[in-house]
Order: C-alpha cells, then structure tokens, then sequence
C-alpha cells in the first residue's frame, strides 16, 4: 500500500484521472495551475486530456498493467468518466488514495441503486426522486400500477445525454421500448410536470467538511444540456436553500470524497424531486471556472490531495452555452466550417473553452462559452447574442 498514510499529497507530485474527455483535460488544467502532473489513463487515442497530460496511459479501464502504472505514480487518483468499472477505483483504492470510492462510484452509475439510495436518504434529504419501477421481465411490465404512465423508461447502466431514454405512454409501448433495448434492465420513471432544472454541486473532503455552490439553473435541448445560468432566474431563496440542504445531507450520507453534481427537478407545483448525481464535476459547474473563487476542478485537485477545499463564493453572474458539433454545421452543410469564433470573443465577458476534439460531430460536445458580467442581464445579453452568431 503506497503512501496512502500521507495527510495531504503535495504539489510536484502525480494525480492520475481516470478517463481523457474534457473533463479529465479542464482537471489536469486546474491541477497543473498548482504544480501537480497528471497521469490519464484512457483506452481511446488522441484525447481531450491527453493532449495536456504529463503522462498518458493508453490502455481500458481495466488492463490490469495500466491500472498498476497509474496506482504507481500517483499519490491520487480520481474519476471524470462516471461509467469507469467501480472494481477498477476499488482495485487502485487498495494502492492508491482514490476519490470518489468505488462504492460512491457504484451507486452513482446504476440508476436502480441510485434511486434506492435517494428514498433510503429522505428522511435526511427531504426529498425524493421520482416514482419508479425495475423493468427486468415482461412480468415486470404486466405489473406496472397505472400511476407511473405516462413515464420514461431508462437503461439503468451507462445513459447520459438523453442516451438509453424512451418517452412511453402505454404498457404496450413499455414492452416494445424494453424489447427494442434488448431486455436489458430499464427503470420506468413517472413523467412529471417539470417547471425547470436545477443542480447542486458540492465537494467533500476526507476530514467530512463539505461545500456546496450556488444552485445553478439548467435548460435541456434533445436531452443535452443547453445552458445554465446561476443564479437562476426561477430559483426561489427557499428552493435554493432545501436543495443545497439535501445536496448536503447526501454527501454526508454517502461519506463521500471529492466533487459531486447532484440533478433536481422542480415541479409546477414547487416540489423539489431528486433526479441524479455525477460522481465527478459536471456540465452545469463549468461556470466556476470563470464565476466562482474555486473552480470546480481546483476543488477535486483539493479534494483529492486532501486539501483544505477551496471558497466556493461566485463573483460574477454568470451563464454558460454548450457549444456542440452541430454550430460547425450551420446553414445545412456537410462540411464542417469553423464557428466565428472572433464575433463571440467579442462580446462583453466571454470566456471561451474548447476541448481539442479535432472532429465536429453533430450531439458532441466540443466546448462551452461563459459569459459572466456585472448583473446577469447582462451575461445573459451576450447569450442571445452568441446564440445568434452561432446559429
Ligand atoms: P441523463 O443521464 O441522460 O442525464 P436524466 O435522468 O437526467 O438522464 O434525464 C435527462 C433529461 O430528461 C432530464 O434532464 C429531464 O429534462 C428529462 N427527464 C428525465 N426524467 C424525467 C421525468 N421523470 N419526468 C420529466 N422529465 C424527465
Ligand atoms: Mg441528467
């Protein structure tokens, strides 16, 4: 067992990630700032991450030399993929300091014990996720009470953006959704009657002294989000509050270590719903990067060297717009054009991030642009603004 004894990891020492996306290369940025290199280790060639890493490791998530190596040169090692295999944080756990554990990991990627963990949290929480029901059988099927449909049936392993969702209104659409997923096992959620979204991202440490950000308002698009703007223009102080209460008491409960985004739903009638939790930072906390005094991950950096966390006060209003594939596409043709990238420079309190994927695809996240200004008026003006220009 190799130094997990040790009370902090300093700077000049390894923190390794798990997976080479945008967020492993916006980690391996914020943990470079501070003197730290960064070993990824990512079974795909020409990463996000890896173009900014001191060490790739090419190999999958559960080659067993690539794990060693990892676990060898790093003090840390921590997730930005939420479907990385928990036996694999819990084999380098053995070896290494990790955060997130396995077990949060393993929780946060199946959405059948993510719900059962919600309920089991309520009485701490105050809040619920949504009706739900295991989809494994046509019996299942046969034995759904009416109240869940109109729903959405769900895979319960590796959906994101939308990905692995059917919208059903009948039994008889459930069946033909189930059987066109291959009977792999789903989770039939109700459909709710959202107003809007919304998520809490918090951070813990190992001494147990948690943080929580300003809650961040989320717009969707075809399952992807969209935009988030904090503070949220239909954020009541009493919905912010009970969310960040819960956020709380659900890291707690789970004795978790590192960052964890944590999804709500707020419903017309002002009820708060948990939805889901990210295991790692997440989409809607990118606007820490530029609004806050402690990025999202200059946080997991903190988290991770078991350092004290950083202040999570934001300075700025702030909005941030996805930027996918489809803007280099605009106009209908087949030919990817780079976007104009000087005009959205150009506006008042841009900030632009892109990822280093040399591929636009339509639906692929390529990057995002923050706005943050004097009052949210005026970021969410260069908002429209930008949404003009990019089409
Ligand atoms: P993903 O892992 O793809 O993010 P989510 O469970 O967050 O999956 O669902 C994606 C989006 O679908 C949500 O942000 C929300 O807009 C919508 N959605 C999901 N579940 C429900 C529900 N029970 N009722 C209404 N809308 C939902
Ligand atoms: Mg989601």
């Amino acid at each position: 067992v190799k130094q997990v004894s040790l009370p902090t990891a300093n700077p000049s020492a390894w923190l390794g990630v798990m997976g080479g996306g945008q967020l492993g290369r916006m980690f391996a940025h914020a943990a470079q700032a501070m003197g730290y290199k960064v070993a990824v280790l990512e079974p795909g060639k020409d990463c996000p991450a890896g173009q900014v890493a001191e060490r790739l490791i090419t190999a999958s998530y559960t080659d067993p030399a690539g794990l060693a190596e990892l676990a060898q040169t790093c003090v840390a090692v921590t997730t930005e993929f939420e479907n990385v295999p928990a036996d694999s944080m819990a084999w380098l756990g053995e070896r290494s300091f990790v955060a997130p554990s396995a077990s949060c990991v393993s929780i946060a990627q199946d959405r059948i014990a993510e719900k059962r963990f919600f309920v089991e949290c309520a009485p701490r929480s105050g809040v619920m996720p949504a009706p739900h029901k295991t989809i494994a059988s046509h019996a299942d099927i046969d034995a759904i009470d009416d109240g869940l449909l109109p729903g959405i049936l769900k895979t319960v392993r590796m959906g994101y953006d939308g990905k692995g969702q059917v919208r059903v209104r009948t039994r008889e659409d459930v069946r033909a959704a189930f059987d066109a997923m291959n009977g792999v096992t789903c989770l039939l959620e109700k459909m709710l009657p959202l107003a809007y979204e919304v998520s809490v991202l918090t951070a813990r440490g190992h001494d147990g002294v948690s943080v929580v950000y300003p809650i961040a308002e989320n717009v969707h698009r075809d399952g992807i989000l969209f935009t988030t703007t904090v503070p949220g223009p239909n954020v009541s102080e009493a919905c912010a509050k009970q969310a960040q209460d819960a956020a709380r008491a659900i890291v707690d409960q789970l004795g978790y270590v590192g960052v964890l985004c944590i999804e709500f739903f707020v419903l017309q009638d002002g009820t708060l719903v948990v939805n889901e939790m990210a295991p790692r930072p997440h989409n809607s906390g990118h606007y820490t990067i530029d609004a806050c005094v402690t990025s999202q991950f200059a946080q997991q950096v903190r988290a991770m060297a078991r350092l004290p966390l950083g202040d999570v006060r934001q300075h700025s209003p702030a909005v941030m717009l996805n930027i996918l594939g489809d803007v280099w596409f605009e106009g209908g043709s087949d030919v990817p054009r780079e976007p104009a990238w000087d005009r959205v420079l150009a506006l008042p309190g841009a900030n632009l991030h892109l990822y280093g994927k040399d591929d636009p695809r339509r639906a692929r996240k390529m990057g995002h642009v923050t706005f943050v200004a004097p009052t949210l008026a005026e970021a969410q003006a260069s908002l429209r603004e930008a949404c003009t220009i990019l089409g």
